[in-house]
């Protein structure tokens, strides 16, 4: 068994990205103004046959917009099965890029649309196709998987896709053939699942700036002031936080998890956007932040992915009257990048019976 680490240029890529990135405005709507802008959006969805599926991680206004119009609130498997299954013409994907193109991928007939193009996520851009490809074609005897966060171009040089919900499952079935396995881009949920599955591994050194940035240190210090406190962790965060954690599991894992844990409160590491459906379906439970490395000058993100954020009421509104962001993907390498999402959905499938 062996677990090695690809060395590249992702942090440096992200960080001149973020830097380059302006700040979300913290305009609070009143509940006047956020009610006139829902029926506006409301009217122009109906008029456009159109629905709109939103990531755990939008703003809790966006998720409940997207539940009282009949769309979908669910990490980005479900987002991507939804919005394929749904008879509407129109997508509109409130979430990162990558979530935009699964479901264009997935619908080519369909419009999919984004309140903003700009969206887009660390893991994708750590994960240069160039560089990737050339990694790939050194290690011609390793099965490719890649997580969901990546482009369609590294979709499409991939032999699977995976989600936080399923890559262990799928890993685990990859092992038991006897694969070796290059996976990309998050390292730490890579080196989770390494240690799960004690599968052969290759991992790219990406990283979600979000997750990165919790610490067990700050973690166990908030555990002494709520000693009953379960710890919810994603697993893109860092194998130190994962090491103190109750439970470990993607988005919809962890609202289970908050769901059916007898503790009353629970210390919560990953985007602070998915308290919102976290407290529907816990509503009994006491749900606290986890600290992050924040509060400082390294913080980029203290617990709210900055790409997320920029999902706005407004630019909902103006992208279903205009159109202007919408995504495309070129037909042959939608072909070659629907084969490894097909599997996965597949895979899933059979999971469920
Ligand atoms: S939270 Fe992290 S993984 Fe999710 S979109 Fe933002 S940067 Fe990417």
């Amino acid at each position: 068994m062996t677990e090695s680490l690809i060395a590249n240029d992702a942090k440096k890529i992200v960080e001149q990205h973020l830097d380059q990135l302006g700040q979300p405005k913290a305009h609070i709507l009143s509940s006047e103004e956020k009610q006139h802008k829902f029926a506006l959006i409301a009217d122009e969805l109906k008029r456009q046959d159109a629905v709109l599926v939103a990531h755990y991680y939008c703003d809790p206004e966006i998720q409940e917009l997207a539940e009282l119009t009949g769309g979908c609130v669910s990490d980005s498997l479900e987002m991507a099965r939804f919005g394929r299954d749904h008879p509407a013409t129109t997508l509109v994907v409130a979430g990162v890029k990558f979530m935009g193109e699964t479901s264009k991928i997935l619908s080519p007939n369909k419009t999919v649309l984004m309140p903003t193009l700009e969206a887009t996520c660390s893991l994708d851009l750590g994960c240069p196709i160039d560089e990737f490809s050339t990694f790939c074609d050194a290690h011609p005897d390793h099965t490719v998987v890649v997580y969901a966060n990546t482009s369609a171009a590294v979709k499409a040089r991939a032999d699977w896709v995976v989600t936080s919900s399923c890559a262990v499952e799928i890993i685990e079935h990859l092992d038991s053939q006897g694969e070796k396995i290059i996976w990309a881009p998050d390292q730490h949920l890579g080196r989770y699942i390494q240690k799960k599955t004690g599968a052969e591994m290759l991992l790219w050194d990406g990283s979600c700036i979000v997750h990165e940035e919790f610490r067990s240190r700050g973690i166990a210090k908030m555990k002494a002031l709520y000693p009953d406190a379960a710890v919810l962790v994603h697993p893109e965060s860092p194998e130190s936080v994962i090491d103190i954690a109750d439970a470990v599991g993607s988005t919809s894992q962890l609202i289970k998890a908050a769901q059916t844990l007898p503790h009353k409160q629970m210390i919560v590491a990953t985007d602070r956007g998915i308290f919102y459906k976290m407290q529907q379906a816990a509503p009994d439970k006491e749900l606290i932040e986890a600290p992050t490395a924040g509060e400082g000058a390294t913080c980029r993100s203290c617990a709210h992915c900055p790409w997320m954020a920029m999902n706005e009421l407004d630019a909902i509104l103006h992208v279903l009257q205009h159109k202007d962001q919408q995504i495309f993907v070129d037909e042959a390498l939608r072909v070659r990048a629907k084969l490894p999402l097909d599997r996965m959905l597949d895979f899933t499938a059979n999971m469920k019976r």
